[in-house]
């Protein structure tokens, strides 16, 4: 992958510069530097549940982005356009990820996978909790653009904790969440409900604030 990077960079193909990312003539993923402006928009400080939830809505953008782009060449299936993320995000280095399930009729989807992030935070101190806040955006952002509905991610375990081989992103709407939940890791039940109402939480108040509108 890095000898593709290395070509692509060689041959003046993807560019990194000051204003993002970028694959040719187009944005690929995440312009950084606006990637990072907004989350001070919309955070006064890093770290917490709040950092998290903001983390999760500035990503599931991109994703919807991402698909606005990118897409896939069939977009009749939701596993079309999760499979065209999946080839992005690998290709980008952020992790390898996999589609467990995924229902084109409800916008609902379960991927499985390891991230690099959590990977690298495991390898410096395991955490308690799931990480991967930007990968639940990203395909939150894709099942959204596919749906045209609002998408929720809960990751119900993360190779960021002690003993977890894989992460496991569960996506689609708030009911259809939990209730996969429930049955499939029942003891995870209440943190995906914190999660989202955290969420829920921020959107309000950054739906609250106009000038913020088009983030979420
Ligand atoms: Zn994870």
């Amino acid at each position: 992958m890095f000898d593709l990077f290395k070509r692509y960079v060689d041959e003046g193909y993807m560019k990194l510069s000051d204003e993002g990312f970028w694959f040719g003539k187009e944005r690929m993923i995440f312009y950084y530097t606006t990637f990072n402006a907004r989350e001070l928009m919309l955070n006064s400080k890093f770290g917490g549940s709040r950092y998290l939830a903001t983390k999760f809505i500035v990503s599931r953008k991109e994703g919807q982005l991402l698909m606005q782009q990118h897409g896939a060449q069939d977009m009749s299936a939701l596993a079309n356009l999760i499979d065209s993320l999946i080839k992005i995000i690998n290709l980008l280095g952020i992790g390898k990820l996999r589609i467990v399930e995924s229902d084109s009729k409800s916008g609902f989807a379960v991927l499985s996978g390891t991230s690099n992030a959590a990977l690298e935070r495991k390898a410096e101190s395991p955490s308690d909790a799931p990480v991967d806040f930007v990968i639940g955006g990203l395909i939150a952002g894709t099942v959204s653009y596919y749906t045209k509905r609002k998408a929720y991610a809960a990751e119900t375990k993360c190779v960021a904790q002690n003993g977890v081989e894989e992460c496991t992103w569960v996506v689609g709407n708030k009911d259809d969440i939990l209730n996969y939940i429930k049955d499939s890791a029942p003891g995870k039940t209440e943190a995906a409900q914190k999660t989202i109402e955290d969420i829920e939480a921020a959107e309000n108040e950054i739906g609250s604030r106009q000038s913020l509108n088009g983030i979420i």
